[in-house]
């Protein structure tokens, strides 16, 4: 089974649309990071996140149980080795994670299919985060900061899909990880 990674900034409706490809396709797992970051309102330990105190997750990190992790926000996001290996024995994966992690990914897992997701512009993201209504202004800006140099890395992925209609952005990846998962 194959690896596949959806990545893009902050607020581009990655998050969504990795769900919605995992509750309308059995194949298709999503996998579970781990993170330092506290949940939000209505997050639950194990289905969003497994939520780390920073000491646990640097122990895992230094025992090498990560394939790859990134600090992110003042926050370490990580994905758990064994919980992938294990899913991949039955289902492709998705890994939903920022873009720094899908270029560490490539290097450990060649074969993995790297899915770079973008906003119509840049005026739509920063909507949809002041919308999303989860970070205060101080955090917006932030995230909004590091567009360039996120988009930056838009040319080591496979592929690119815009999503201004989430329906047909759905579709796009979907297609792709049909396409990948049945070259040999
Ligand atoms: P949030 O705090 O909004 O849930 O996530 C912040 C960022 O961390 C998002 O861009 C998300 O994709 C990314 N992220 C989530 N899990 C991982 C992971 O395991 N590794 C990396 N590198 N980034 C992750």
């Amino acid at each position: 089974m194959k690896l596949f990674v959806l990545s893009g900034p902050s607020g581009v409706g990655k998050g969504t649309l990795a769900n919605m490809l995992k509750e309308r396709n059995p194949e298709i797992a999503l996998s579970v990071s781990c993170t330092t970051r506290a949940p939000r309102k209505g997050e639950t330990d194990g289905v969003d996140y497994f939520f780390l105190t920073r000491e646990e997750f640097l122990e895992r990190a230094n025992k090498g149980l990560f394939y790859e992790y990134s600090e992110h926000f003042d926050n370490f996001y990580g994905t758990p080795k064994d919980y992938v290996e294990k899913m991949l024995e039955t289902k492709n994966v998705l890994l939903e994670i920022d873009v720094n992690g899908g270029e560490l990914i490539k290097k450990q897992c060649p074969d993995a299919v790297l899915i770079f997701l973008k906003a119509p512009s840049i005026e739509a993201l920063r909507d949809r985060l002041v919308h999303r209504n989860t970070e205060t202004y101080e955090k917006i800006e932030k995230r909004l900061a590091r567009l360039d140099y996120e988009y930056s890395l838009e040319k080591d992925y496979d592929y690119v899909v815009v999503n201004d209609k989430l329906e047909t952005a759905y579709n796009e990846i979907l297609e792709i990880i049909k396409k990948e998962s049945n070259k040999e």
